[in-house]
């Protein structure tokens, strides 16, 4: 990224929580979006990139912040389990069981590993409805107070207009006084994306919003003479599909006799297994060892044995179930075939018994992790090899971890307002998201992982003693 590196003197962060890259790209293309065409794209790029597993608020933040993968960051979903710190009966204790979705948002930072972010690189910043404000001063995380108050107001009024201009009018105040690294999240277009869909008019008006927005800061920016040395960003944590049938995950367990503790009853009684989902499109399933104890991960060849693979299988629009195998690689199972992913030497290798569970149709030996990437890029299941082998890397993730095909979620109770829209799982339209930049960007083959290193070298910034998963993009 950039030619002008040297010049850089401001950043602008926008993140469009949920925008579908296909979506966004055709709401430039039809001048529903003019103001990020004109200030934005047509001095930039527009590009696709790949996400994280799980393609959900949160863990996909990290990314971006600290160029970390969820599994790498050991925050595996917006809601997990920690088999070896469980606390039962200690229900107050943390860690244990998490969903940052309720009481324990308030503990995302504090779970994030003690490394830099971008937050960290520049001397004045604010911060904007985002979570994940480890390295912000509080002072200028303008929206920490505001923040619980308004989104319960429009979690159940759903109101989101009424944030989005909230969220506005602090960005342009926050560009109006200098800052040098402002972060902005919108979350209209992903709130009213699951209370609708994806294109309802709901959605559209609030990608609307944000584009006037953008124009409004640019022309703050024109006029101070900042526009030329600022760099702005849009982006997304991931994509959306509609979604038409809840699959019932935990009731399907209780009902073939493992008993499922899932939130918001995360202290069930007699529990045998748990259920813990993100986004709603995946779920992270973890198994006790022993009927009082969580025990280590087990083997997908033990949950094989034990008949709760073929159980999980018979789920109508479950897309997989992954696990991990005796020997450490990680297994793909559908019930028409099985894949197999090995991980050595920081090379990854792909093979597959009867039908591709991952759609590649090919099998690949010792693959780099940028040849992961370019390889699957345009696929079914983007980056599925990497995405798939850094998530188990993380010691909270399930023994099994479950992802949905589209049009169906994995949460069918609780869920208020109900959902009409999912992301979470594997697939290309929850994964792919827009990458709208005012520098261009060669490449085609972009993890939102690398956008940490590239934009603080883009700022003459050097990260080397401070080893993560991304790696810097030209
Ligand atoms: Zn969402």
């Amino acid at each position: 990224m950039s030619s002008k590196k040297n010049s850089l003197t401001r950043f602008i962060f926008i993140l469009i929580d949920g925008a579908p890259y296909q979506i966004f790209k055709e709401l430039v293309a039809d001048g529903t979006l003019p103001n990020i065409k004109k200030y934005v794209i047509d001095r930039g790029s527009i590009k696709k990139a790949v996400s994280v597993f799980p393609s959900t608020t949160g863990p996909a933040f990290i990314p971006f912040f600290m160029g970390l993968f969820p599994g790498t960051a050991n925050i595996p979903g917006i809601r997990w389990l920690s088999k070896t710190k469980f606390q039962n009966p200690h229900r107050f204790l943390r860690p244990g069981v998490c969903s940052y979705m309720g009481i324990d948002g308030v503990s995302f930072n504090a779970d994030l590993p003690a490394k830099p972010t971008l937050f960290n690189f520049f001397s004045s910043v604010s911060n904007i409805y985002n979570l994940l404000t480890s390295g912000c001063p509080p002072s200028k995380d303008r929206t920490r107070f505001l923040k619980p108050l308004v989104y319960t107001y429009a979690h159940f009024s759903h109101q989101w207009k009424f944030v989005h201009a909230i969220a506005s009018r602090k960005l342009l105040k926050a560009v109006e006084a200098g800052d040098k690294f402002v972060m902005c999240l919108f979350s209209g277009v992903d709130a009213y994306s699951h209370f609708s869909h994806t294109q309802s008019s709901l959605v559209i008006d609030a990608y609307r919003e944000i584009d006037q927005t953008v124009g409004k800061v640019c022309r703050i920016l024109q006029q101070s003479g900042d526009f030329d040395n600022t760099l702005i960003l849009i982006t997304s944590d991931h994509g959306m599909t509609n979604t038409h049938t809840h699959i019932d995950i935990a009731r399907h367990l209780d009902k073939s006799g493992w008993c499922c503790l899932h939130h918001p009853l995360p202290w069930r009684h007699n529990a045998r297994c748990a259920s813990m989902v993100s986004g709603n499109g995946m779920a992270h399933i973890y198994f006790k060892s022993e009927p009082n104890r969580w025990g280590e991960r087990l083997s997908f060849e033990r949950l094989s044995q034990m008949g709760v693979v073929e159980t999980l299988l018979e789920l109508n629009g479950l897309d997989f179930v992954a696990g991990q195998s005796e020997d450490g690689s990680i297994i793909v199972q559908k019930s028409t075939g099985q894949g197999k992913i090995a991980y050595a030497n920081g090379m990854i290798s792909y093979q597959f018994n009867r039908v591709d569970p991952l759609r590649y149709g090919i099998p690949y030996e010792n693959l780099s992790f940028r040849d992961a990437l370019i390889q699957t890029y345009d696929s079914a299941y983007p980056d599925g090899l990497v995405q798939l082998w850094q998530l188990f890397q993380s010691e909270r993730t399930g023994d099994l971890v479950l992802s949905a095909q589209p049009g169906y979620d994995l949460r069918a109770r609780y869920e208020y307002p109900e959902h009409h829209a999912t992301h979470g799982a594997l697939i290309a339209e929850q994964m792919v998201v827009p990458l709208a930049v005012n520098l261009p960007i060669d490449t085609e083959f972009i993890r939102t992982v690398d956008l940490f290193p590239t934009i603080l070298s883009a700022f003459g910034y050097s990260i080397q003693d401070n080893p993560i998963d991304g790696q810097v993009i030209r």
